[in-house]
């Protein structure tokens, strides 16, 4: 089966109690037992529930993996994934991973004494470098947040498989419709769901997605075992939302590439982040391990923190918060809001600038997204000039 047939049917059939074509929210904690250990396969809600279970099942058939996990947020299935290492384990990192996955290694799990080394993971020799006897795991996101930088999945997994070290691709940015980290030889994949697979900025969820049986079997261990599930409701929302995400994600994507292509023509912008831009230094490598560049968009303006909050105020579709992967055009203002808790010199050392902005770009009508930014621009342009 093709993607959107598998968004749309994979670990669904219609009710066989009602025929309901809908998977239904099965909202009980509990499930009744025809006598002692004989039962349907559910026995308490947090161990299975079959909303879940529908759920579950279509993600690992999007990402063509066997096993999939759902949780109660993307940290929750991150922090699942720290249960396949223990005490005195090493992790390699990409250095610009999500600022929550960032702060759970380095401030919450180091207590546990796992050590991470957090690494430019464009480079396959610094990765090479930094591995150690005790090196279990190799973490990387790809595009990354807000630079959009590519880690080549292939070679690093091809890489950590001859050392033994499990490769966990983040693939949140580009969702199973552009990118399959499997298929290129990652062993786990994990998503916040709560961004393009949901879609419509109306619920928080995570998953992970393996082939690896010995994987899947530690993670559910340790899925009931820690419990950070999500209810019935919230599987529901993530499984409706992800029967568009075909739809959803080539909308967004043909967007952001004319957003990305306006941004280049624009006089007060320096710098324009997209790897559908043929001015992307990875643009060869996105065209080789992606379907599709995705809809995220990041720009530096001259002006600095002044004229990125100026274009902030002055657009009326593009709204400022926290977030992507939703229908909206969003902004976000990397240095005070993603990435605030990062040192000041580690921030500009990578680029992350206080003239940084991202868009994640929505699916309304590109003519009104581009109205929308050539008036906040024009705004931005009265106002240097003023000045100067
Ligand atoms: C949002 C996000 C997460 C965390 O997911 P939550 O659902 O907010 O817990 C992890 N990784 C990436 C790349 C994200 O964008």
């Amino acid at each position: 089966m093709k993607f959107s047939t598998k968004a749309i049917h994979a670990g669904q059939e219609p009710d066989p109690a009602t025929g309901a074509i809908m998977t239904p929210i099965y909202q009980t904690s509990t499930f009744a037992q025809e006598s002692i250990g004989v039962h349907k396969g559910f026995e308490y809600a947090r161990t299975h529930n079959p909303t879940r279970q529908a759920l579950e099942k279509c993600l690992a058939s999007l990402e063509n993996g066997k096993y999939g996990l759902a949780f109660a947020s993307g940290m929750a299935a991150t922090s699942c994934c720290a249960n396949l290492l223990k005490a005195g384990d090493h992790v390699i990192v990409g250095e610009d991973v999500y600022g929550g996955t960032y702060r759970l290694f380095a401030k919450v799990l180091n207590k546990y004494g796992i050590e991470f080394t957090f690494i430019d993971s464009r480079d396959l020799n610094v990765v090479k470098k930094n591995i150690r006897p005790n090196t279990k795991m190799l973490w990387i996101e790809t595009p990354t947040n807000p630079l959009l930088r590519l880690a080549d999945i292939k070679a690093l997994s091809l890489e950590a498989k001859n050392h033994k070290i499990i490769t966990v691709v983040d693939n949140t940015f580009a969702s199973p419709y552009f990118q399959n980290p499997l298929d290129l030889g990652a062993d786990v994949v994990v998503h916040s769901t709560t961004k393009y697979i949901g879609g419509h900025s109306d619920v928080v969820g995570g998953a992970i997605v393996t082939n690896d049986d010995v994987i899947y079997e530690t993670l559910l261990f340790h899925q009931n075992a820690v419990g950070g599930v999500p209810g019935p409701m919230d599987c529901f929302l993530v499984l409706r939302g992800l029967k568009t995400l075909s739809l959803r994600a080539n909308a967004h994507a043909k967007n952001a590439q004319e957003v990305a292509r306006f941004l280049e023509n624009q006089k007060l912008v320096e710098k324009v982040y997209y790897p559908g831009l043929t001015s992307h230094p990875q643009h060869d490598l996105a065209k080789a391990q992606m379907r599709g560049f995705g809809g995220m968009v990041s720009f530096v303006l001259k002006g600095g923190f002044e004229a990125a909050n100026t274009l902030c105020q002055n657009t009326k579709i593009f709204t400022l918060a926290e977030s992507l992967g939703g229908i909206e055009s969003l902004i976000c203002h990397p240095s005070s809001m993603t990435h605030g808790s990062v040192p000041e010199s580690d921030r500009i050392e990578r680029g992350i600038v206080d003239g940084l902005l991202r868009f994640s770009v929505g699916i309304e009508d590109i003519d009104d997204l581009l109205e929308d930014l050539t008036t906040a621009f024009s705004v931005l342009d009265k106002k240097l000039k003023i000045k100067v």
